[in-house]
């Protein structure tokens, strides 16, 4: 614990004051169990059914701490205020700048990116070292970024019902003050949401959301594409990858619905057809 509280500090000196304080937050409560978010939620869950925003981001922390359960984070705090830096910039371009976003990069050779509702986001050591240019490091946060975007962690415990209860349930153990129950609740769905993923068509949806961040932030949007085309050659028999081809579509079918995507946004052409970014400069540069 003390070791990644010192790495996340060290990640948020160059943020401003009021991200820091959000983001150190996160990580007391990760400590702490609930925090100042569930307090609000305890609240205001009496009166309705709905999860609102202080309850999405007290949900999230308990998905983080599963998340950090598993695998630690990265042990350099370099990289950790490098990712955290590049997704706080494309957090600005999404509707939803004020959530308190935190990225970091888990120690862990496996090719994976994950969310939580409320805005951590987490990437691997592994798919970090496979990326080629930002770009597709943008590609890849944006994408996790989208699924916060859109609560489709809640949508995906709301509707597919695995557990037999839903994250209205689950917060709402909190109100009544059953805390081990939420927790152990909280700790169940999260599990249960990261091995077996998110609804196909948010995956989707999330991917057509990603390129329009990274384009909004200045970058090539090119590099989702490019992560999805790197992906076409891998085996999802190869254990650094196998979770991911699990929990998402396959990367033909996601480049094929950004394809009819894009090509109405960014214009036509066959940019995706086994074209690297590279190839794509030399037609441009000739
Ligand atoms: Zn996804």
């Amino acid at each position: 614990m003390r070791n990644f509280q010192k790495l996340l500090i060290a990640s948020i000196a160059i943020t401003c004051c009021a991200s820091a304080s959000a983001q150190f937050d996160f990580i007391k409560n990760l400590g702490n169990g609930i925090g100042k978010h569930a307090e609000a939620a305890k609240n205001l869950i009496e009166q309705t059914k709905e999860i609102d925003e202080p309850q999405e981001i007290a949900l999230g922390q308990e998905f983080a701490a599963t998340l950090l359960g598993a695998k630690p984070l990265w042990n350099d705090a370099g990289a950790q205020r490098y990712v955290n830096n590049l997704g706080r910039w494309l957090t600005l371009q999404t509707e939803r700048p004020d959530l308190p976003w935190t990225f970091g990069v888990l120690d862990d050779d496996g090719f994976n990116a994950f969310a939580t509702p409320g805005g951590n986001i987490f990437v691997t050591r592994g798919l970090l070292a496979r990326m080629h240019n930002e770009s597709e490091l943008v590609g890849v946060l944006s994408h996790e970024i989208a699924h916060v975007l859109r609560k489709h962690y809640l949508a995906a415990l709301k509707t597919k019902g695995f557990l037999g209860f839903g994250a209205d349930l689950i917060v709402n153990n909190y109100a009544k003050g059953n805390l081990a129950e939420y927790k152990e609740m909280a700790l169940k769905a999260a599990k249960e949401v990261y091995s077996k993923g998110l609804d196909k068509s948010d995956e989707y949806e999330a991917d057509r959301i990603a390129v329009v961040i990274a384009a909004r932030a200045g970058y090539d949007p090119y590099g989702l594409p490019a992560v999805l085309q790197t992906l076409q050659s891998k085996s999802s028999q190869d254990s650094n990858f196998s979770l991911l081809f699990e929990t998402h579509p396959s990367p033909n079918d996601r480049i094929d619905s950004l394809d009819k995507a894009m090509r109405s946004r960014f214009g036509s052409g066959n940019w995706i057809a086994g074209k690297t970014i590279e190839e794509r400069l030399k037609e441009f540069s000739r």
